[in-house]
């Protein structure tokens, strides 16, 4: 579906739930697309944030356009923080080790990350994230680690033919944030982002949506 037609439906779902569709914007998720399908599906239509799930191929990218603005919303294991700098927003932290080492790694570099906790929040087995009952320790904890800025929590939802079956996960990750005070929602993906938009979130990844079809 082309970028202006995902953006008409973000807006169009903003607007079922009374929200204003400013509040959300639309992270293209350009991992295993090249430079030139980027071009042509995304960045004619405006400089959008590019999410990226793997380091190595996001570094490639990132050589090659320094100036976009990328978001991290992939698994990352500790000894990999020190290549997190160049991202605006780190979607993904899933740990407090994570978070720990990010925060050690950029207190040396003298900067500041700006994050999201990631929530398992349908406690899938396979899934990364926060126990939802890990979530408010973790927050505490987070919070006390300088120089991160927790900005909000993010979700991937359940795999469902039908997204009305996940509407209740986008709306505990939304309770949850509230209730803890955070902004940033990252929650929707192709299959499930009008749903997410309606339960509030700030930001949406999708994928296969721009590039597919
Ligand atoms: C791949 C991915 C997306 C995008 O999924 P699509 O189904 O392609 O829209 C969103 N979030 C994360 C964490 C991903 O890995």
């Amino acid at each position: 579906m082309p970028l202006p037609e995902v953006l008409a439906r973000i807006e169009a779902a903003a607007r079922r739930a009374g929200r204003d569709p400013a509040s959300v914007r639309l992270v293209a998720v350009t991992k295993g697309r090249d430079l030139a399908e980027i071009e042509r599906k995304v960045l004619r239509y405006g400089d959008f944030p590019l999410g990226e799930n793997r380091i190595q191929e996001a570094r490639a990218k990132i050589a090659a356009w320094p100036e976009r603005e990328w978001h991290f919303i992939g698994p990352l294991q500790r000894n990999k923080v020190r290549y997190l700098r160049p991202f605006r927003l780190v979607h993904s932290v899933d740990s407090l080790r994570l978070a720990e080492a990010l925060a050690a790694r950029a207190k040396r570099e003298g900067y500041r990350p700006r994050i999201l906790l990631e929530v398992n929040v349908a406690r899938e087995p396979q899934k990364h994230g926060f126990d939802p009952d890990e979530v408010d320790a973790a927050v505490q904890a987070v919070r006390q680690l300088e120089p991160l800025e927790l900005r909000g929590l993010m979700t991937m939802a359940p795999l469902a033919e039908d997204p009305e079956e996940v509407r209740w996960v986008f709306r505990e990750l939304a309770r949850m944030a509230r209730h803890l005070g955070l902004p940033e929602l990252s929650m929707g993906m192709s299959g499930d982002f009008e749903v997410a938009v309606e339960e509030g979130a700030t930001l949406v990844r999708v994928g296969r949506a721009l590039f597919e079809g």
